[in-house]
C-alpha cells in the first residue's frame, strides 16, 4: 500500500545524473520527513544516502543538493527559501547554504522535496528540469558571463516561468569559496558554486507544475495573517530601517570589529562605511526576497550607478578586515563579487589573510597592504579569473597557508577551512565556541550565539557554563529555523519559538509534533551533521579556534583586557560534548544515538 504523503511534502527527491542527463526520483518516507523537516535538516540525512564516503567535493560523485521545505509555496512570510547542501571545497566537510526566492517556489513545484544533481556534463551546459524530466543544454555562450546575466539571457531565450540559479566566472573556475546565485540572491558560503562550476553546470532552470497542499488550509493562512503583522513590529524594525548595516558602529563601540585580520576589534573609519554616514549613497530603495514582509535589502548606489545589496557581512569583511575605510571602494568591491560569484566574507578573510603576509614579508606582493583599496580591488579581480597572486587566494587561506608555508597559518582566521564571519570571538565567547564546534566551521548563521553575548545576561568575556547553554540554545534553533526554512530576521517575533514552529509545521503537514519533540529534532540535526563530517574524516581537533584568539590579547577602551585562553576554551568545549551526549573525543555516545534515532536512520 502506499505511503500517504503528508501536508506540505511529495515525499521524493529528484536524483539527476548529468553523464547520462537522466533522472530518477527517490522516495522519502514520512519518517524521515518527520525527523529531519526539510532544507538543511533534510540536507543533511540526504548526504548520507547520496554522497559517496570520502569523496572529494569536486568529484564528479560529490552530489549538489537543492532541498526545499514544507513550509514553501505556503503564505508564511520569509516562507520561499532553499537550503543548497554539499560537501565544502574548503572544509571537505558538509556545509548547507541557504537563500531565497522564485527558485525555492518553482524547484518545489517540480514535484519534488529536493533535487540531487551527480555527474558532470561533457560541455559547459545549462541543466532543465521541467517538472521529473531533465535535459541538457549548451551554455558556451553564457560561459564566462556574472549570474545575473546568464539568468537574465536565459529567462529571455525560454521564458519568464522558468527559475534560474547559476554560477559566475569565479565558480567555473573552482574559486573555492565561489557562490550560487538566483534573482540577485546568493547561496554563499562554503563554495558550493566550485561544486557546480566542476559538473561544468553554468545554471540550474527549473518549472514546476505541481500544487502542494496544506493539511489545514485555514489555520496556514491564518498563521500566515498574523505572522505578517509581527513582521511589520518592533523586532524587524532594525533590518527595515537600516538593515544589518546597522551593526557596524554598535560592534565597533564593543571591539567586535574584526579589524586588519582580527590584529584589532575596532577600526577607526568604522564612522564613514556606516549606514547613517553613507547616507548618500543610499537609493530610496529597499527590496525583499520572494514572498518575504519584512524587506531587509537597502541598495545602494555602486559603479555606474548600479544597484548593490550592503549588509554588515560585505562591509565588515571588504572593509574593517582588509583595513579599507573608503565606502566607494567598499561597495564596488562588494558589487565585484557579486558580478564574479564570489562570497565576500571568504574573499575578504583570504585577502586580509595575504595582506597581513604580504606586509610580514612571507608573499612577494609588494602591492598587497592593509588599506590599500586599489590592493583589495585588484586582489578580487585575481581570484575571480585565479590570475597572479589569485591562483592562490582562490584556494581560501587555510589551502593557502599551507602552500606558503613559513608560519603563515598562524595568521588564517579560519575554522575547520571557513574563514570567520563578522564577530571577534574574544569579546564575544559564547560565539567563539558556536564558531569553534560548528559542523559548517566558522559560520554565524548556524550559530547566533553572539546575540547572548550581547544581551548583557552574562559576561561576554570570561567564558563559562552560561555561555555553553547559549551556544547550545543558539545551534538547536538555528537548526530548526533552517529546516523549515524561516528567515533569521524573523526569529524575535516568535515568543515561544519552538512551540509555534511546531503550530507551524502541523497546519501545513497535519501532524501533531509539539516543542519537545521540534527541541529533539534540532538535536538530531545537529548531530546528523556531525556524524556525516566524522564519516569524512573529521577529528576532534577541528572543534577549536585559529591560535591568534588563544595567544593574543586584545586590549579595550576601558583598559579591561579582553583573553580567551586554551583552557578556558578546552573546558567551554568538553561541557558542549557533555551537554550534546558526546563523548570526549566529540563523538556520539551510543546512547545519545539511539535516543534521537540516529542509529536507525543513519546507515554508515
Ligand atoms: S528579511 Fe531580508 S533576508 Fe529575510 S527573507 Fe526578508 S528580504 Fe530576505
Amino acid at each position: 500500500m502506499e505511503e500517504q504523503v503528508p501536508g506540505g511534502y511529495f515525499g521524493q527527491a529528484l536524483i539527476v545524473d548529468l553523464d547520462a542527463a537522466t533522472a530518477h526520483t527517490k522516495p522519502i518516507g514520512e519518517s524521515v520527513l518527520r525527523s529531519f523537516i526539510g532544507g538543511a535538516g533534510l540536507g543533511a540525512w540526504l548526504m548520507h544516502e547520496c554522497c559517496p564516503a570520502r569523496a572529494d567535493p569536486l568529484d564528479p560523485r560529490a552530489p549538489l543538493m537543492f532541498v526545499f521545505s514544507p513550509l514553501v509555496g505556503t503564505p508564511l512570510t520569509t516562507s520561499a527559501k532553499f537550503a543548497v547542501v554539499g560537501k565544502s571545497p574548503l572544509t571537505g566537510r558538509l556545509t548547507d547554504a541557504l537563500a531565497s526566492s522564485h527558485f525555492a517556489i518553482a524547484g518545489k513545484l517540480t514535484g519534488h522535496d529536493a533535487i540531487v544533481v551527480r555527474g558532470t556534463c561533457a560541455q559547459p551546459s545549462v541543466l532543465m528540469i521541467d517538472g521529473s524530466s531533465v535535459s541538457l543544454a549548451p551554455a558556451g555562450d553564457l560561459w564566462g558571463l556574472s549570474a545575473a546575466e546568464a539568468e537574465r539571457r536565459l529567462r529571455e531565450r525560454i521564458g519568464p516561468a522558468w527559475r534560474v540559479a547559476a554560477i559566475g566566472p569565479a565558480g567555473e573556475r573552482l574559486a573555492r569559496y565561489a557562490t550560487i546565485s538566483h534573482d540577485g540572491r546568493h547561496a554563499g558560503r562554503g563554495g558550493l558554486g566550485a561544486v557546480m562550476g566542476s559538473k561544468r553546470c553554468k545554471a540550474i532552470m527549473v518549472r514546476g507544475h505541481e500544487k502542494v497542499l496544506s493539511a489545514d488550509r485555514a489555520a496556514v493562512l491564518a498563521a500566515a495573517k498574523e505572522l505578517r503583522t509581527r513582521s511589520f513590529g518592533p523586532a524587524t524594525a532594525k533590518y527595515r530601517e537600516l538593515g544589518t548595516m546597522a551593526n557596524l558602529l554598535a560592534f565597533n563601540a564593543i571591539s567586535t570589529l574584526p579589524t586588519r585580520n582580527f590584529t584589532a576589534a575596532t577600526f577607526e573609519d568604522a564612522p564613514a562605511l556606516a549606514a547613517e554616514e553613507i547616507a548618500e549613497l543610499r537609493l530610496l530603495a529597499r527590496s525583499s526576497c520572494a514572498s518575504c514582509s519584512i524587506g531587509c535589502e537597502h541598495l545602494y548606489r555602486g559603479p555606474g550607478g548600479s544597484k548593490t545589496r550592503i549588509e554588515y557581512e560585505n562591509v565588515f569583511a571588504l572593509g574593517p578586515l582588509c583595513g579599507v575605510g573608503d565606502p566607494d571602494a567598499v561597495i564596488a568591491a562588494s558589487a565585484r563579487c557579486d558580478e564574479l560569484g564570489l562570497d565576500t566574507i571568504s574573499t575578504g578573510g583570504t585577502i586580509a589573510w595575504a595582506m597581513e603576509c604580504a606586509e610580514a614579508g612571507l608573499l612577494d606582493a609588494p602591492w598587497l597592504r592593509f588599506g590599500d583599496r586599489g590592493a583589495l580591488l585588484r586582489a578580487i579581480e585575481e581570484i575571480g579569473a585565479r590570475e597572479g597572486l589569485g591562483e592562490l587566494l582562490a584556494e581560501g587561506s587555510r589551502l593557502a597557508s599551507a602552500r606558503v608555508g613559513r608560519g603563515s597559518d598562524a595568521f588564517a582566521a579560519h575554522v575547520k577551512g571557513l574563514e570567520l564571519p563578522g564577530y571577534e570571538p574574544r569579546t564575544l565567547q559564547s560565539m567563539a565556541l558556536g564558531l569553534a564546534v560548528n559542523s559548517r566551521g566558522a559560520d554565524h548563521n548556524r550559530s547566533g550565539a553572539y546575540e547572548s553575548d550581547l544581551s548583557g545576561r552574562h559576561d561576554r568575556l570570561l567564558a563559562g557554563e552560561p555561555h555553553v547553554v547559549a551556544a547550545i540554545d543558539s545551534e538547536d534553533r538555528a537548526a530548526v529555523m533552517d529546516s523549515l526554512i524561516l528567515c533569521k530576521f524573523l526569529r524575535g517575533v516568535f515568543r515561544e519559538p519552538f512551540s509555534e514552529w511546531a503550530s507551524l509545521l502541523n497546519a501545513v503537514t497535519g501532524w501533531d509534533a509539539d516543542a519537545d519533540e521540534l527541541a529533539c529534532t534540532a538535536r538530531r540535526i545537529v548531530l546528523a551533521k556531525r556524524l556525516f563530517n566524522l564519516r569524512e574524516g573529521w577529528t576532534c581537533d577541528e572543534d577549536w579556534l585559529p591560535q591568534r584568539f588563544l595567544s593574543e590579547s586584545l586590549e579595550l577602551p576601558s583598559g579591561r583586557l579582553a583573553t580567551l585562553s586554551a583552557d578556558r576554551l578546552r573546558a567551554m568545549i568538553d561541557s558542549y560534548y557533555r551537554n550534546r551526549g558526546l563523548d570526549a573525543t566529540g563523538l556520539p555516545a551510543v546512547g545519545t544515538l539511539h535516543e534521537l534515532h540516529l542509529d536507525r536512520l543513519i546507515h554508515n
